[in-house]
């Protein structure tokens, strides 16, 4: 079972990915944190990874089909993936498309999480995460529970602020969503794959939602 985490910036696709994960030993394959961990890396082709992500473009296809590709090749234990950003645009949709049918798998699911794009500002811009965990908080939302304390693995070593999570780097992201990723959402109807959730509800019924969802397609 192969399910796409469709949904603008700040949906809450990864949110909802690791809870998925956890119950349905899954496996979360997220081309955001795989470029995040290959643009701290020295190399030239780091760099320019880097500069891509802070402005909110999107960094090449044949790039993340190749992240991607190795990350299935070296995971085969799971009940399936849990694509998280990826694909984002019509060519990484069809090279998804091959690579499942080399082996035998197909894309099961395609979960759209629809938000309205005026509180995605508001979502994203004030999101931070645990060094150590990567739990995410958010200044008005929701907030550490002890100042300076991750509440999911008490670690004091600090937060981070994504360095696109800027209001411009956020307008850039929305737009490359409507430019490139947005007409998925038509190619995957047609193929009677999506099915579409209120991003607006609370996690936990999102997450009741889509873990139905799945477990009917398991
Ligand atoms: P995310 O964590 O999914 O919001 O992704 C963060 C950034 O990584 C995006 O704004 C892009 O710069 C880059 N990125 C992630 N996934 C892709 C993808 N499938 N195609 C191109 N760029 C991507």
């Amino acid at each position: 079972m192969n399910l796409i985490l469709l949904g603008p910036p700040g949906a809450g696709k990864g949110t909802q990915a690791k809870l998925l994960e956890q119950k349905l030993n899954m496996l979360q394959l997220s081309t955001g944190d795989m470029l995040r961990a290959a643009k701290d890396k020295e190399s030239e082709i780091g760099k320019k990874i880097k500069l891509i992500m802070a402005e909110g473009n999107l960094v090449t296809d044949e790039i993340v089909i190749e992240l991607i590709s190795e990350n299935i090749d070296k995971s085969s234990k799971c009940a399936g993936f849990i694509f998280d950003g990826f694909p984002r645009t019509l060519y990484q949709a069809d090279a998804l498309s091959e690579l499942m049918s080399s082996k035998k798998q197909s894309i099961d699911l395609v979960i759209e999480m629809r938000v309205d794009d005026s509180q995605l500002i508001e979502r994203i811009v004030g999101r931070y995460s645990c060094k150590e965990c990567g739990e995410v908080y958010h200044k008005v939302n929701r907030p550490e529970q002890k100042k300076g304390v991750c509440d999911n693995c008490k670690s004091i070593n600090g937060f981070i602020f994504r360095e696109d999570d800027t209001e411009e780097a956020l307008r850039t992201r929305l737009f490359n969503y409507y430019r490139e990723t947005s007409s998925l959402i038509g190619y995957y109807y047609a193929k009677k794959k999506l099915t579409t959730v209120d991003g607006l509800l609370p996690i936990e019924t999102i997450h009741d939602l889509l873990y139905q969802a799945t477990k009917n397609n398991l």
